[in-house]
């Protein structure tokens, strides 16, 4: 073959392997692609807005709550490999005289009740060692109710695994709203329900923003952060991302067209 003939046959299949490269695993970049929800910074003035941006995630947390406000995270099957899981990690990250909650808080956490709840769950951190010590830092962590936290919770993240090895990428938001208690002498907010906003998409590269349109599949869930719910499915508490707006005073998919927005947010999935 002349190496002419051999260009124009070879060329065509370089450009298409390297316009659609196989997905590698999330990075920084891609964990708020979508939106900040509350406009955080790095900043420690912003003691309540205050933005972490790691690699396995990004995070709003809150000085005076002593826990995570939101966490934002990627997730495609990339993701997903054998590591995990890691040891609890105190955060020593936080702006100096923060308080820290301890990897062995005293008393702890499961002591007064409650799960050391991941928001950024392990097992979509598990294709490095350093992914998965992110998600165990203790600042990806909120006091979840056993029965929350290992019934629906722990369900709808298995789904949303489910969905990234079934081909879709995964931009997920999750925390807590309202007031139950305060833990840990006092430094540690206990809410009352925890919520979570999924969006999906087909996996593939370029601007994932761009692809977002009025009839993506959105997922959202407020669950109460409470006992007796151990066997409930997810699918029971799904509402519209408006109504998690309307209680956290957040705005979602803000790097989205508003127009698209406002149809995302009042759908309920019934998939
Ligand atoms: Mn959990
Ligand atoms: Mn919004």
């Amino acid at each position: 073959m002349k190496p002419g003939k051999l260009l124009a046959r070879t060329l065509p299949l370089l450009l298409l392997a390297l316009l659609w490269p196989a997905r590698g695993q999330s990075t920084l970049a891609d964990e708020m692609a979508l939106g900040n929800p509350s406009n955080a910074t790095h900043n420690a003035l912003n003691e309540s807005n205050y933005l972490i941006q790691r690699d396995s995630y990004a995070m709003c947390y809150s000085r005076w709550d002593g826990i995570d406000r939101w966490v934002s995270w990627h997730l495609c099957a990339q993701d997903i490999g054998t590591n995990g899981r890691g040891s609890y990690t105190t955060d020593t990250s936080l702006p100096s005289g923060w308080y820290e909650a301890k990897s062995s808080e005293t008393p702890s956490w499961s002591s007064d009740g409650f799960d050391r709840g991941h928001m950024c769950p392990s097992g979509d951190r598990t294709l490095t060692a350093t992914a998965n010590d992110q998600v165990f830092l203790m600042t990806n962590l909120i006091p979840q109710t056993p029965d929350n936290n290992q019934g629906p919770w722990e369900k709808l993240e298995s789904y949303c695994r489910t969905e990234a090895q079934a081909g879709k990428e995964l931009y997920i938001i999750c925390g807590g709203w309202g007031f139950s208690k305060r833990i840990s002498s006092g430094h540690v907010t206990v809410p009352s329900h925890v919520w979570k906003v999924i969006l999906e998409l087909p996996l593939m590269s370029g601007s994932d923003v761009q692809r977002v349109t009025s009839s993506s599949r959105i997922i959202a869930v407020d669950m109460p952060n409470i006992q007796g719910i151990r066997s409930d499915d997810w699918k029971k508490y799904r509402v519209s991302v408006d109504s998690i707006e309307a209680n956290t005073g957040f705005d979602f998919f803000n790097n989205v067209p508003v127009p698209i927005q406002n149809v995302l947010e009042a759908r309920v999935d019934n998939q």
